[in-house]
């Protein structure tokens, strides 16, 4: 397909929407009161501290809701006003969050479901609405539901366009798009989509082995077995790693999607030399303000002296998973909750360790002062912070009065 094409015929469609519909007032009063909190706005202009009791809570200097997430909850409820009695569907979790999903849920929206482990769009009909989530959607499910006569809303972040934008570029060129993500991930699912030729690498250390082979050869069929679910169809590790340009997941570590590149621009160094490199290596800047924020402020939280971390957001957010990453690595103990009900009955939690299954550690919070970092992804919203300082304010008998020291 040419997706550029259908991109630009889309684009001039009535039928597509990737603004809002002029509910911003209302909608901005309704995000207030459901997302937002008063003791984390105290927190922040109090320094990002609060001691109460034996306990002391520092937070994270960028955390929670980024800009994309907003406006793409902002767009699914302008949506609901825009269009009251229309039926309307969602293509994926509008954003990695239990609550504010379930919030659209209470709204009437339906999400499409997965049967089998593929999306069932055969309850959308022509006439209904579908919102795009903020990570995007294939350009097949566009086409799909561009063909079936829906209105379709697309509230994908623009920093996730770009990339699209950059494998657009490869493809102009024919390059190998090589996208650090999780191949099954959403936006790493949709970003292929548009891609020509792409071959996924999820770490430094796959990406290493791609380099290697790139330089020196090796074992093809163990290349393919390798990345079977992770490159376009047909891919052959020895045609397809001539020309390369780097393109990523906007929410993976930061650190690691920049010396993939630099990774891959010293190995086409390496094999063409100078004069040939811009033929070979593609550059890029595709890595999102608002990942990169949050993971520069918890490097800077870890270097505190912090007796626990607690990480939150959904178990199924890439951004907020490195986000917990960045403490372990800094052997600070730490739990990934994805909200305050995971905390008690009593001094418990239940907790998702990284690349484990869900836990529960009893008694949690141990006696006298501790000071506990907290930070939460990009999906989370200012109220479930709240909640959970709340909790553990109260394990520790100093919920009261909640007001930041001087
Ligand atoms: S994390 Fe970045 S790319 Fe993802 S929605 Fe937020 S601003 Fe957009």
């Amino acid at each position: 397909m040419d997706t550029k094409a259908f991109k630009r015929s889309l684009n001039h469609s009535d039928h597509y929407h990737r603004k809002g519909f002029g509910h911003e007032v209302e909608v901005s009063g309704l995000m207030q009161t459901e997302y937002q909190s008063g003791l984390i706005q105290q927190l922040r202009d109090n320094g990002y501290r609060l001691t109460r009791g034996d306990v002391t809570i520092r937070l994270a200097e960028a955390f929670g809701f980024c800009w994309g997430v907003e406006r793409a909850v902002a767009m699914a409820y302008e949506t609901r006003q825009q269009f009251p009695t229309e039926r309307i569907w969602i293509t994926n979790e509008i954003i990695h969050n239990p609550s504010v999903n379930q919030r659209l849920k209470d709204m009437n929206v339906f999400f499409i479901e997965l049967v089998a482990g593929v999306k069932d769009f055969s309850g959308v009909a022509s006439g209904d609405v579908v919102i795009l989530p903020a990570f995007g959607a294939s350009v097949q499910e566009m086409q799909l539901l561009s063909d079936r006569g829906c209105i379709i809303v697309d509230t994908t972040c623009p920093w996730v366009s770009k990339v699209w934008n950059t494998v657009e570029k490869h493809k102009r060129v024919a390059s190998t798009s090589i996208i650090h993500g999780k191949y099954n991930h959403e936006e790493t699912v949709a970003t292929s989509s548009f891609a020509g030729t792409y071959l996924v690498v999820l770490n430094l250390k796959q990406a290493e082995y791609v380099a290697h082979y790139i330089l020196s050869g090796g074992d093809r069929e163990e290349f393919l077995a390798m990345f079977q679910n992770a490159c376009s169809e047909g891919f052959d590790p020895d045609r397809d790693l001539e020309r390369v340009g780097v393109a990523n997941q906007t929410t993976m570590l930061k650190s690691e999607t920049e010396q993939i590149g630099k990774l891959f621009e010293r190995t086409m160094l390496k094999k063409y030399g100078p004069t040939a490199l811009n033929e070979h290596f593609l550059a890029f800047n595709t890595i999102c303000d608002a990942t990169q924020e949050r993971q520069d402020a918890m490097f800077q939280l870890v270097e505190e002296d912090l007796d626990l971390m607690v990480v939150i957001g959904g178990y199924n957010s890439s951004n907020t998973t490195h986000l917990q990453e960045i403490a372990v690595e800094r052997g600070i103990p730490s739990v990934h909750i994805d909200s305050g009900d995971r905390i008690g009955p009593g001094n418990q939690v239940e907790h998702k360790p990284l690349g484990g299954d869900l836990e529960r550690q009893t008694p949690w919070l141990p006696d006298g002062a501790i000071t506990v970092g907290i930070t939460s992804g990009a999906s989370t919203p200012d109220k479930i912070v709240e909640q959970v300082i709340e909790k553990i304010l109260a394990i520790k008998g100093a919920l009261t009065p909640v007001s930041p020291t001087p």
